[in-house]
């Protein structure tokens, strides 16, 4: 299965995975209703050349509809850098005003797309079944879905978040092979930390991301659901990312406001990696100690 789901990735012009294999990391950037196209090419302009190194990682911006086409000319021919769509539909065409198909969006570009974010369920009805018929429609696209799951504080606090969670995973899972399956990504949101500036606690996202990685195992098989990318998202800063980049069953971050800043982005993208000014500090103390032996 994993040789297959290898070649998968490799047929879709996906980046190629290291061998053994392993999850490539995948930062998204989740504009929502923000920046004209004025805006959008500054922010790109900023943002670039401020990620265009990265090898080891994915980096997907998902701006407005109206700045697709802007984005992926931006971008250009990145092998790690991807656009996204913020909603697909899972019809090919026909009268459904105001709505994209997935091929329109592969038409120009697109390779990712946010389905099921808890502000599309929230105001705009989208259900478990309607986020299960925009991924499988995605994936048939050749364009790889993030399926947003999560809970409220309310569900949170009556201790059922888990049940639900994994249930919403269960959904929109439903009915999709497990070569598709594999080239989804899930990103665990948890609605109480959307745009709130409380992010879940690093132990709180593994927790979480595990159980997810569990119930893709119950659907599917462990490799499956070991090449299956999950990503926390909710409030995620610079100051956060390297904390939960360390937990073994999160595998990057749905960014929302700090993705509109290229600075506070960039470094979310680069996690991991030290600060200079704290590099040459901890260079300087070891030459230091070196000196002293
Ligand atoms: C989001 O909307 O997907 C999100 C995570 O937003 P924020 O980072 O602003 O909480």
């Amino acid at each position: 299965m994993i040789e297959e789901i290898i070649k998968k990735f490799a047929s879709d012009g996906e980046t190629e995975q290291p061998s053994p294999w392993k999850r490539q990391p995948i930062i998204a950037g989740n504009w929502k209703m923000n920046k004209t196209n004025t805006e959008a090419e500054a922010l790109l302009k900023e943002l670039l050349p401020l990620v265009e190194d990265v090898k080891d990682r994915a980096v997907v911006v998902c701006p407005p509809a109206t700045a697709l086409t802007l984005a992926v000319k931006k971008v250009g021919p990145s092998a790690n850098i991807g656009v996204g769509a913020q909603n697909v539909h899972w019809e090919e065409s026909g009268a459904y005003t105001g709505e994209l198909a997935a091929a329109m969006l592969k038409d120009i570009g697109v390779t990712y797309v946010i389905v099921g974010h808890s502000e599309r369920r929230e105001y705009f009805g989208d259900t478990d079944e309607t986020v299960n018929k925009r991924a499988k429609a995605a994936v048939s696209a050749g364009i790889i879905p993030i399926i947003c799951v999560g809970e409220s504080l309310e569900t949170r606090e009556a201790n059922a978040y888990k049940e639900f969670v994994s249930t919403q995973v269960k959904k929109a899972f439903d009915g999709m092979g497990a070569l598709s399956a594999a080239k989804c990504v899930v990103a665990y949101e948890p609605i109480w930390a959307i745009g709130t500036g409380k992010t879940a606690t690093f132990e709180q996202a593994q927790e979480v991301c595990e159980m997810i990685r569990a119930t893709l195992a119950g659907l599917y098989d462990a490799e499956v659901a070991d090449a299956i990318r999950i990503l926390y998202g909710g409030s995620v800063k610079p100051d956060t990312i390297d904390g939960l980049m360390e937990k073994p069953d999160v595998d990057g971050a749905l960014v929302g406001g700090a993705s509109l800043k290229a600075q506070d982005f960039s470094r979310i993208v680069k996690f991991g990696q030290k600060k200079p000014e704290k590099a040459k500090v901890e260079k300087a103390e070891k030459k230091e100690i070196s000196k002293t032996d």
